[in-house]
């Protein structure tokens, strides 16, 4: 049976051993943190990610932790008035999870002894394939683009969970200056993103309600720097493959970047399926180069205007919002969200 070793227990790297192990590769995760976890903070799936953890088997375990999140719909402005507002058959919801519940789902479908942690990785192991899934400051990126450029900071968000009894609609409310973020959880919980580049959580505690309540309704508040990283001209070299945030970090603007690394998990197992593995790495390599070159663009670039404090760009931003016809706005994200994964069996 071919080995492979997996570096790094995130959401890509679980969702790589997953889809491995469904081909009939005996797959090692090895992981530095001395548990498999992630942050108490929320995240979105979109189609493109739910559809490809359908072709791995486990769409449906993975769904029973989400909530249906309108945030894709209900546009707003810090007053509360909305520029659009969910339309059932227009608008798709996304899938939204507590972070820690999707990589608990992702956890379970691997055996316990597939799985290493406390286990720092620096050289490049033995096996017949190596992913390395180690993030955004990958410490093998170097080894696959010698000269790979370094992740570059974009703006800051903060982030967090509300305790259980609060019943929100998903939605994204304009600043100007930043943007706040709000996803229904199951049980009754939200998580919520504060994204800006110069400003304080306190900017927002006279936005529209629910804003300061939830902040109120969070026990902690998570501040992160926000990164992205240049696209590199390739995600291999020989058996090692590049995957996930370690290949192409990108900002949230589009809440794709762990859809991306679940689409790399899908793309990387279909191609090995029939093929050896450097021929496997060519196909994945092409495949994914584009794709991932895309999102990164769009990401930055509705980042880059999200956060903006220029009053001018708001204007426009959302002037904009409200004017876009339906078939401009379903173009846009059907680039991203009609990918159909290959076939793992
Ligand atoms: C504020 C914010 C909001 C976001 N929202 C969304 C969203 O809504 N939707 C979405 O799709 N994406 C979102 N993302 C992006 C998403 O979180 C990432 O793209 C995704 O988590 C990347 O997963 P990964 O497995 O590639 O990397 P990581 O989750 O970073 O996992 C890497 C793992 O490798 C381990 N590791 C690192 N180095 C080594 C080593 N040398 N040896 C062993 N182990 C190692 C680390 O400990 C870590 O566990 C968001 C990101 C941020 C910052």
């Amino acid at each position: 049976m071919p080995e492979a070793v997996v570096v790094g227990g995130g959401i890509g790297g679980l969702t790589a051993a997953i889809a491995l192990r469904k081909i009939g590769w005996a797959v090692t995760v090895f992981e530095q943190a001395p548990e498999l976890r992630e942050v108490g903070a929320g995240l979105s799936l979109a189609a493109n990610a739910m559809r490809a953890l359908d072709a791995v088997g486990i769409g449906d375990r993975v769904r029973a932790h989400a909530a249906a999140s309108q945030v894709t719909g209900n546009l707003r402005l810090k007053s509360g008035k909305y520029l659009r507002r969910f339309r059932e058959g227009r608008d798709v919801a996304l899938a939204a999870f507590h972070r820690a519940e999707l990589h608990g789902a992702l956890r379970a479908e691997l055996p316990e002894e597939c799985i290493e942690t406390g286990r720092h990785i620096s050289e490049i192991p033995e096996a017949d394939l190596v992913v390395a899934a180690d993030g955004v400051h990958s410490t093998f990126r170097e080894s696959v683009v010698p000269d790979a450029p370094r992740p570059a900071r974009r703006y800051v968000a903060w982030r967090g969970v509300t305790e259980p009894g609060v019943k929100v609609d998903g939605s994204f409310t304009f600043g100007p200056g930043g943007y706040f973020m709000i996803h229904p959880l199951p049980g009754e919980r939200a998580c919520w993103a504060y994204g800006t580049r110069t400003g304080t959580l306190d900017d927002v505690r006279d936005w529209h309600a629910p804003i300061p309540e939830l902040l109120d309704a969070s026990p902690s508040v998570l501040r992160n720097e926000i990164l992205d990283l240049d696209p590199l001209p390739t995600y291999v070299r020989d058996n090692v493959a590049l995957l996930g945030d370690a290949a192409h970090a990108v900002t949230p603007d589009l809440g794709q970047g762990a859809c991306q690394a679940i689409e790399d998990a899908v793309t990387l197992a279909a191609a090995l399926r029939t093929r050896s593995v450097r021929a496997a790495l060519a196909v994945y390599d092409r495949e994914r180069l584009p794709r991932t070159h895309l999102v990164t663009r769009m990401a930055r670039r509705k980042g880059q205007v999200g956060v903006s404090s220029s009053r001018l760009v708001f204007g426009l931003v959302a002037a904009s919002t409200r004017l876009v016809p339906d078939t401009a706005v379903r173009r846009s994200t059907a680039r991203l969200w009609d990918w159909t994964p290959p076939r793992l069996s």
